[in-house]
C-alpha cells in the first residue's frame, strides 16, 4: 500500500510527467554519474581539460570547422524510423544555431547581443563509410527495443521519493542523483550503441561525430512519456590527459544520443512535446555537451555555474514547470540570483527553455568548443570520414602508378596531404604542406589513397597505385 500512495501522490505532483514533458530533458547529468560511478574522478579530469582549453587555447585559427556526422536510426516502428528529410532538418539547424544563422538571431535582447557568438563550426552528413565506401551518412537499424530507457517506474519513483527529489521541478543535485542511481541499480544509458543490445555500434568515434536517434519514452501508466531527450558524451582525452585513465569503452559510446520525437525541426510525430522542444535545438545543445559545454545554469544554485564568465548564473533551469507554455517575453522576467544584475539567458542553447526561445551560444562557449575540436576532439577534422567524393575531380596527380613522388595537379591552395591504405590507415600525413607533392618511396606497393585537402574547406580523394 505505501509504494501504492506515494505513486498516487506522485501522479498529482508531477505536472511534468502528467502534461507529458520530458521528465530530465537532456541526460548530460545521468552520463556524468555514470562515468564517475564507474571511474571516481573522471569528471574532475574532464573540467580540468576545459579550464586548461580555456586558459591555454585561445588564440586558435578562425577557420571554419567542419564535422562529420553519422545518424544512426534505431527503431521499433515506423514512426521512429525518422525520415531522411527529417534528418537533414536537423543537420541544418545545426549549421544554423552554430554559425548564429539562425532566423531568431534577432530576438537576443540587448544586453547579451554583444556576448552572443559564431562558433564557426559546421555539420556534414558523412560521404564516405569508415571502410572507404561512398554514404549517405545514415543508418537504419530496426530493433525488438521498444524504448532504451529500461527502468521500471514504480522503482524509479520510489527512488526519487527516497533520495529526497522536489517532483515538481526537473532539477536534481549531484547528490540526489547519486542517490538514485544507488536506489534503482543504475541503468544502461548506451544499449543503443551495441547490436548485442538492440543497438548498432558506432563509426570510429574519432572520426565521426555518431548521433543515435532512438525512443527514449517510458511507460508511465499507459502514456508514452519521453524520460530523457538527448545525452551526449563529454570531450575525453585531452592531450594532457593522464596516462592509464582513459575509459577504454569510450571508443564504442562517444556521441550523442537524441529522443526520436525530439529529433529534427517540426518532426511531425514530437507529440507532447510540441510548442517545447520541436525546433530541433536539443540536438544543438547535445551537440554542445559533445564539443565541451555545460548547462549555463551549473546544475546548481547561484554558487555554481558553468565556468565561463559570460554566462549570467541562475539558481535553476528554465524548464516550463507547468502544462501552460509561456511565451518568451514571459520567460525573459526570469531572474533567478539577483546577485549578477542580469537575468537568466533564456536564450541560450544550454538552458531548458523553451526551443523557440533559445537563440545564442556566448563568445566563451565558442572559443571552448574550438578549443575541444582543435584538442581532444581533433580527429574529427581531418579523418578518412572528412572526404568529400567528387564526380567532376578538379585534382589531377601524376605519375600514377608511381614509385617515388607524386605531383598534385590542382588550382585550389592545399592545406594538407594524406595517404590512407586500402584499411583505412594513414600512412602519409602531411599537414600545412603546399609543395603540391607527396613521396611514396617508403610505401609498400599496392592501392592506396590520397586524400587533399584545401584551405578553402574542400576535400578530393583520388586512387593511388604504388609499384
Ligand atoms: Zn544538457
Amino acid at each position: 500500500m505505501r509504494n501504492l500512495n506515494i505513486l498516487l501522490i506522485l501522479l498529482f505532483l508531477c505536472p511534468t510527467m502528467i502534461s507529458g514533458q520530458a521528465f530530465q530533458p537532456c541526460g548530460n547529468h545521468w552520463v556524468h554519474q555514470q562515468l564517475e560511478n564507474k571511474y571516481p574522478g573522471i569528471t574532475e579530469l574532464i573540467d580540468k581539460t576545459y579550464e586548461n582549453a580555456l586558459q591555454t587555447n585561445l588564440d586558435q585559427s578562425r577557420d571554419v570547422l567542419q564535422i562529420p556526422v553519422v545518424v544512426h536510426v534505431v527503431f521499433n516502428d515506423a514512426e521512429q524510423n525518422v525520415s531522411d528529410e527529417l534528418i537533414q532538418s536537423q543537420i541544418d539547424v545545426l549549421n544554423e544555431d552554430f554559425r548564429r544563422l539562425n532566423e531568431n538571431a534577432s530576438d537576443t535582447r540587448d544586453i547579451f547581443l554583444s556576448r552572443a557568438g559564431d562558433a564557426e563550426i559546421e555539420f556534414y552528413l558523412a560521404d564516405i563509410d569508415p571502410m572507404g565506401n561512398p554514404s549517405n551518412g545514415i543508418t537504419r537499424t530496426e530493433t525488438d527495443k521498444t524504448s532504451f530507457v529500461d527502468l521500471d517506474i514504480a522503482a524509479l519513483l520510489a527512488a526519487l521519493v527516497a533520495c529526497g527529489v522536489d517532483i515538481t521541478d526537473p532539477d536534481i543535485t549531484d547528490e540526489q542523483l547519486e542517490c538514485i542511481f544507488n536506489e534503482i541499480g543504475g541503468f544502461d544509458l548506451d544499449a543503443m550503441k551495441s547490436s548485442e543490445t538492440g543497438g548498432i555500434e558506432p563509426w570510429d568515434t574519432e572520426k565521426y561525430m555518431n548521433i543515435w536517434v532512438c525512443n527514449m519514452a517510458i511507460d508511465f501508466f499507459g502514456t508514452s512519456t519521453p524520460f530523457i531527450l538527448g545525452f551526449a558524451y563529454p570531450p575525453i582525452g585531452a592531450p594532457n590527459w593522464p596516462e592509464g585513465t582513459l575509459p577504454p569503452e569510450i571508443e564504442q559510446k562517444d556521441g550523442v544520443v537524441i529522443h526520436y520525437q525530439a529529433f529534427g525541426r517540426n518532426n511531425p510525430a514530437n507529440g507532447p512535446l510540441a510548442g517545447l522542444n520541436d525546433q530541433g535545438r536539443t540536438g544543438t545543445h547535445e551537440v554542445g555537451h559533445y564539443l565541451g559545454l555545460r548547462h549555463i545554469w551549473g546544475d546548481g544554485d547561484c554558487t555554481m555555474d558553468d565556468g565561463l564568465d559570460d554566462t549570467p548564473t541562475a539558481a535553476t533551469n528554465s524548464q516550463p514547470t507547468d502544462a501552460t507554455i509561456p511565451t518568451c517575453m514571459e520567460m525573459h522576467t526570469k531572474d533567478s540570483c539577483l546577485e549578477d544584475a542580469e537575468p537568466d539567458m533564456i536564450e541560450n542553447y544550454m538552458d531548458y527553455s523553451l526551443e523557440s526561445c533559445q537563440n545564442m551560444f556566448t563568445q566563451q562557449q565558442v572559443d571552448l568548443m574550438r578549443a575541444m575540436l582543435e584538442g581532444p576532439r581533433v580527429g574529427l577534422l581531418d579523418g578518412l570520414s572528412n572526404v568529400l567524393v567528387s564526380e567532376e575531380a578538379s585534382l589531377s596527380i601524376f605519375p600514377n602508378p608511381s614509385t617515388s613522388q607524386v605531383f598534385i595537379e590542382t588550382s585550389l591552395a592545399i592545406k594538407s596531404i594524406q595517404v590512407t591504405n586500402a584499411a583505412g590507415h594513414i600512412v602519409i600525413s602531411e599537414n600545412g604542406s603546399a609543395n603540391g607533392y607527396v613521396d611514396v618511396s617508403n610505401v609498400r606497393p599496392g592501392i592506396y589513397f590520397l586524400h587533399v585537402s584545401f584551405h578553402n574547406g574542400n576535400h578530393k580523394i583520388t586512387k593511388l597505385l604504388k609499384l
